[in-house]
């Protein structure tokens, strides 16, 4: 058996180079895992990543990888490479933080490290470390074996606000990739198969006079009103458009907090979601339209700013096939009866929505999900498989797969059930389960690029595809003159 796999039938060709890839991801991990506690020790949030992307740099320099640092107008993006000829393979790293989510390491009460502090609860340290880990195995591997082949590993800020890698993507930064692999922790081991919403991040700006609300009322404009019937005419929208679509909003400034002076500015941010980027600029232009209206019910001005986007990610079947391979041929993350009793800890706490919500989820991959329904930390593996669905989140991961092929995985780094963006994330992203997760990812996504390497015609195959799906062209959500912006 290797994990919970069993290796009868492949030829000693595979079985030497799993087990070499396993030994030299083994030889090294200690080193990934320190790394993972490190940037969950120095939670930073989007673009302000300068620790954790410093810590991530060091280690690439000391693994031989030429560094280019601050790219695409980012401070805290770089692109490392090693080797060369083709074919150029990149692996993604995310390390940012999520605000309020500051929370000890494998606690599962309460308990913040500092008091509103931010906090890894989407397990972007594990995830920056384990890509890490990854591709070092892969490279080790090649130095090893004596083979060409470039490899890149792309540090990647702000996928939590900001949105680096569309500014990276817009740059051409993946441009020349012939592959792209990435991963995100979660509470299963699978390769994704299902879309995610993309995402038009807007800024409405209204502009109107002050006056004194009671004495001369008739004189000012209020922006704040201007807000609030765009609000009004977009829940009207909502009833108009696909229901698979989601927009909502937040106050960025309602004007001052005197109801006796009317309010002469105000703004309202909007993301704007659908399953496909066509759709989720369609919409735009729609609210775009409201937005422009409410300015003229009101007698205001608006300025609108569209400053960043997200595609819907298209995961490449080829590229998805070679990953969804090399992880049944591994297995998951081989957890010890330390991990399994702090995720029960976690898992006993849920609700039944919670539970229920969680092998809802696992029911796109494993068919006999129910049989999960009182396991806490999943160590089996699902194969991949195309879902038309589409998961109701958004990354910028999406970006990067109109720019180039690529395949995603996730691996178990929580207990099954765990909330997304919570503490509970926090705390058991700063345990030895994370751990577990980085030696799986590294073995897996390293014997995925040897695979890729090896395999010129499925190299093509992906391309081909990628065309096929996608135009092979990307298209920035946003224009070519819209700087990133640096606070919410
Ligand atoms: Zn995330």
């Amino acid at each position: 058996m290797v994990g919970n796999v069993s290796i009868e039938g492949w030829g000693n060709h595979m079985k030497n180079k799993i087990h070499e890839i396993e030994k030299l991801v083994e030889g090294k991990e200690r080193k990934f895992f320190e790394i993972s506690d490190k940037i969950w020790a120095v939670p930073e949030l989007f673009f302000q990543e300068y620790k954790s992307a410093a810590i991530l740099i060091r280690a690439l320099k000391d693994e031989g990888f030429n560094v280019d640092e601050g790219i695409a107008g980012l401070p805290t993006a770089f692109v490392a490479t090693w080797g060369s000829g083709k074919p150029t393979i990149g692996v993604l790293g995310e390390f940012d933080a999520l605000p309020l989510l500051s929370q000890k390491a494998s606690c599962s009460v309460r308990a913040e490290l500092v008091s509103g502090g931010p906090g890894h609860g989407c397990g972007h340290n594990v995830l920056g470390a384990g890509s890490l880990a990854a591709v070092v195995a892969a490279k080790d591997y090649l130095q090893a074996n004596k083979m060409g082949g470039t490899l890149r590993y792309y540090g990647c800020p702000g996928e939590e606000a900001g949105w680096g890698k569309m500014f990276m993507a817009r740059d051409g930064y993946f441009d020349d990739l012939d592959a792209c692999y990435t991963w995100h922790p979660g509470q299963e081991n699978t390769v994704i198969g299902m879309s995610t919403l993309a995402n038009l991040c807007a800024y409405f700006h209204f502009s109107g006079k002050t006056s004194h609300a009671a004495a001369a009322p008739h004189l000012g404009r209020s922006a704040l009103d201007a807000c609030e019937i765009m609000s009004v005419g977009v829940n009207y929208l909502r009833e108009h458009i696909i229901p698979e679509a989601r927009v909502h909003y937040a106050y960025q400034d309602v004007g001052g907090s005197a109801p006796n002076v009317v309010q002469d500015r105000a703004c309202v941010k909007y993301y704007i979601r659908a399953p496909k980027i066509k759709q989720a600029k369609e919409i735009g232009e729609r609210v775009k339209e409201i937005a422009r209206g409410a300015a003229l019910i009101t007698g205001t001005q608006v300025k609108i700013e569209f400053v960043a986007g997200m595609c819907d990610y298209v995961p490449n079947d080829v590229l998805s096939g070679i990953l969804s391979d090399a992880l049944l041929k591994i297995g998951g993350p081989r957890f010890d009866a330390d991990d399994h009793a702090l995720a029960q800890r976690f898992f006993q706490d849920f609700t039944h929505e919670e539970i229920e919500a969680s092998l809802k989820e696992l029911s796109h991959t494993h068919s006999d999900w129910l049989r999960y329904d009182q396991v806490a930390l999943i160590e089996d593996v699902a194969p991949y498989v195309k879902s038309d669905g589409c998961g109701w989140g958004s990354t910028d991961v999406g970006d990067v797969s109109y720019a180039v092929p690529l395949a995603q995985m996730t691996a178990t780094c929580w207990a099954k059930g765990t909330p997304g963006h919570s503490w509970k994330i926090t705390a058991q992203s700063g345990s030895s389960i994370a751990h577990k997760a980085i030696s799986c990812v590294a073995k897996v996504i390293g014997l995925a690029i040897i695979e890729t390497i090896e395999n010129p015609d499925k190299v093509a195959a992906a391309l081909d595809e990628h065309v096929k799906t996608t135009g092979g062209k990307y298209v920035c959500p946003v224009g070519p003159d819209v700087k990133p912006r640096f606070t919410y």
